[in-house]
C-alpha cells in the first residue's frame, strides 16, 4: 500500500464532515428510547476538533435501576431465555446481517466519536463485529450440559443455564468491538443485559442496539445506558439485582467495581484491564518484518490498546539497525483526519488522555531516555500527537512501567533469554506478549515462560472470534471470546435422580 504523506501540522487541521446522521442519543430501556429520569444530558466530542458532536442522555442510578428492572422482567417473564436456542441463533444472525447493511454509517459514527481511521473502522472493525455475532449465533444452539458418572444408583446430569441479568461496562477504545465481546456471549447463553457505554463514545452502541430490536430481540433483553463511571457505572456494579458483572477498562477502576460487586451481592466479576506488553525481538528475526509489526503493535489505534506492545525489547546485536528502522517508520506514519484515505493515525480520544500522553513523553525526556522522534502535539486543535520513539529506555523508568495508552514506542536492549524473560515478567500486568524469532526452541521456551494471557509469535494483534483473550496478574480475570467466554455467562446446575432399576439389566 502507498500512503500519501501528510507531514505538515496543517494537514491535521483539515476536518472532513462525515456523511452520517446521529439518530439515537437517548437511553434504550425496555425496547424504547427514553430520556434520563433527571432530564440531564452530557456532550460527546469530536476528537479531531474538541467540538461537541451531540448531547446524549446522562444516566445515573435511577436510569440504571429502570434498565435493571426491565432486564429482570425480560429474564424472569419474557420469552428470551425460554425460546429455543435456534430461535435465539436466528435473531443474532439477522442482527449481523443488519449491521452489515449499515456498515458505512456505523463505521463513520465510530470514527467520528472515537477518532480512529475510517478505513480501520470500515475494513476491519465492522467485519470483525459481524464475525463475532456469527460466531456467537453458532454457539447459541450448541450449549449443553453433560451426564455425569456418579457413585451409587443415581442418574446425574448438569444443566447449563443462563446466569440472569448481566451488567456490562465498556471502554472507549473499541466501542463496537467491546460491545460484541460482551453482548455476543451473554445473548448466546440466554441472558439479559444492561450495558453502560464509555462516556467518550456513547453513539454506536445505541445504533446497533436498535438494530438488535429490528432483528427480533424482545424488549428488555438488551438495555443501553449512557453516562459516567462513578454515577451510572458504579450503580450498575453495585446493583443487588444484577447477577453478573463484566468490565473492561483501567486496573484502578477494575478494583473499584470488584469491590462494589463484593459489597453488594457478591456477583461474579470478569475484568479485562490494562497491560504493558513486551514485544521481544531476537537477532535471528527478519528485522524489517519485526520493525513493521512492532510499529503496528504499539501505534495501532493511536496506541490506545490494552495489549499494545509497549515495551519493545531488542537483542543487542540488531539493536542499532532496529532502532534506525523503527525511527524511520515512525517518521513515515501518516497522521491526519481519520476520514482521509491513507491516514494511519487519528487523534487521541480526549483532552485528558492527550495531556496524560504528553506528560509521559516529558517524563521520558526527564528520565534521560533518548527521544528519537516525535514528542509534540500536531496541529493547533484536536488531540493529535506525533508518533514518538524513545530509545535507551531502562526498566525502572516510568515510561517502561506505566500504561501510556498513546503513540509512544519505548525501545529497550537485551542480551539473552533468561534476562529478557525476567525483565518481560517484571510488571504487575500480564495481558499479552510478542516474540520475534526464527528459532522454534526459543519460541517454545518463551511461550511457556511469559506470564501473559496471549503470546503472539512472529505476529501481533491477531484477533479472531475463537481465540480467547484475557489477562494474568493485574491485567484481569476471566477470558473473553472463544469457547471460554461462555463460562462467564452460564450457571452450572447439577441434577441428581435415584435410579429405581439397576443401571444394567
Ligand atoms: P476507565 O477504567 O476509567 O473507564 C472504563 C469504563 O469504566 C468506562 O465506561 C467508565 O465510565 C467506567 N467507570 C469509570 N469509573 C467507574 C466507577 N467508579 N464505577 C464503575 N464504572 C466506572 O478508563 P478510562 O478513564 O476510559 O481510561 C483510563 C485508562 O484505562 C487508560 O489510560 C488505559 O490505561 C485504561 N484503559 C484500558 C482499556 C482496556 O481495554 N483494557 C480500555 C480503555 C482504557
Amino acid at each position: 500500500r502507498k500512503w500519501k504523506r501528510f507531514s505538515t501540522a496543517a494537514a491535521v487541521d483539515e476536518v472532513i464532515i462525515p456523511q452520517v446522521q446521529i439518530p439515537y442519543t437517548q437511553h434504550l430501556i425496555d425496547g424504547k428510547f427514553v430520556d434520563s429520569a433527571s432530564g440531564k444530558t452530557f456532550p460527546t466530542y469530536d476528537p479531531r476538533t474538541g467540538e461537541v458532536i451531540a448531547q446524549v442522555a446522562e444516566g445515573d442510578a435511577e436510569d440504571i435501576n429502570r434498565a435493571v428492572v426491565a432486564a429482570r422482567k425480560a429474564f424472569d417473564e419474557g420469552p428470551w431465555p425460554k425460546m429455543t436456542a435456534y430461535e435465539r441463533c436466528r435473531i443474532l444472525l439477522r442482527f449481523a446481517d443488519l449491521v452489515e447493511k449499515h456498515r458505512s454509517e456505523l463505521a463513520a459514527l465510530e470514527t467520528w466519536d472515537n477518532g480512529k481511521p475510517y478505513q480501520q473502522s470500515f475494513n476491519d472493525e465492522l467485519p470483525m463485529f459481524v464475525r463475532l455475532f456469527h460466531y456467537y449465533a453458532g454457539w447459541a444452539d450448541k450449549i449443553h450440559g453433560m451426564t455425569v458418572p456418579a457413585d451409587g444408583k443415581y442418574h446425574v446430569q448438569t444443566l447449563h443455564e443462563p446466569i440472569g441479568v448481566a451488567g456490562q461496562i465498556i471502554p472507549w477504545n473499541f466501542p463496537l468491538l467491546m460491545f460484541a465481546w460482551k453482548v455476543g456471549p451473554a445473548l448466546a447463553c440466554g441472558n439479559t443485559i444492561v450495558l453502560k457505554t464509555a462516556e467518550q463514545t456513547p453513539l454506536t452502541a445505541l445504533y446497533v442496539a436498535k438494530l438488535l430490536h429490528e432483528a427480533g430481540l424482545p424488549p428488555g433483553v438488551v438495555n443501553i445506558v449512557s453516562g459516567y463511571g462513578p454515577t451510572a457505572g458504579a450503580a450498575l456494579a453495585s446493583h443487588m439485582d444484577v447477577d453478573k458483572l463484566a468490565f473492561t477498562g483501567s486496573t484502578e477502576t477494575g478494583k473499584i467495581v470488584l469491590e462494589l460487586a463484593a459489597r453488594s451481592n457478591l456477583k461474579p466479576v470478569t475484568l479485562e484491564l490494562g497491560g504493558k506488553s513486551p514485544f521481544i525481538v531476537y537477532d535471528d528475526a527478519d528485522v524489517d518484518q519485526a520493525v513493521e509489526v512492532a510499529h503496528f503493535a504499539l501505534f495501532f489505534n493511536q496506541g490506545q490498546c490494552c495489549c499494545a506492545g509497549s515495551r519493545t525489547f531488542v537483542h543487542e546485536r540488531i539493536y542499532d539497525e532496529f532502532l534506525e528502522k523503527s525511527k524511520k517508520r515512525a517518521l513515515k506514519r501518516v497522521v491526519g483526519d481519520p476520514f482521509k484515505n491513507g491516514v494511519e493515525q487519528g487523534p487521541q480520544i480526549d483532552t485528558e488522555q492527550f495531556e496524560k500522553v504528553l506528560r509521559y513523553i516529558r517524563s521520558g525526556i526527564e528520565s534521560n531516555a533518548t527521544l528519537e522522534c516525535g514528542g509534540q502535539r500536531l496541529g493547533s486543535k484536536g488531540f493529535f500527537i506525533q508518533p514518538t520513539v524513545f530509545s535507551d529506555v531502562k526498566d525502572e523508568m516510568l515510561i517502561a512501567q506505566d500504561e501510556i495508552f498513546g503513540p509512544v514506542q519505548t525501545i529497550l536492549k537485551f542480551k539473552d533469554t533468561e534476562e529478557v524473560i525476567r525483565r518481560a515478567n517484571a510488571t504487575r500486568y500480564g495481558l499479552a506478549a510478542g516474540v520475534f524469532t526464527k528459532n522454534v526452541h526459543t519460541a517454545n521456551t518463551l511461550m511457556r515462560a511469559l506470564r501473559v494471557g496471549t503470546v503472539w509469535i512472529n505476529c501481533f494483534d491477531v484477533f479472531d472470534a475463537a481465540i480467547p483473550f484475557g489477562g494474568y496478574k493485574m491485567s484481569g480475570t476471566g477470558r473473553e471470546k472463544g469457547i471460554y467466554s461462555l463460562n462467564n455467562y452460564l450457571q452450572i446446575k447439577a441434577v441428581v435422580e435415584p435410579l429405581k432399576n439397576p443401571a444394567w439389566i
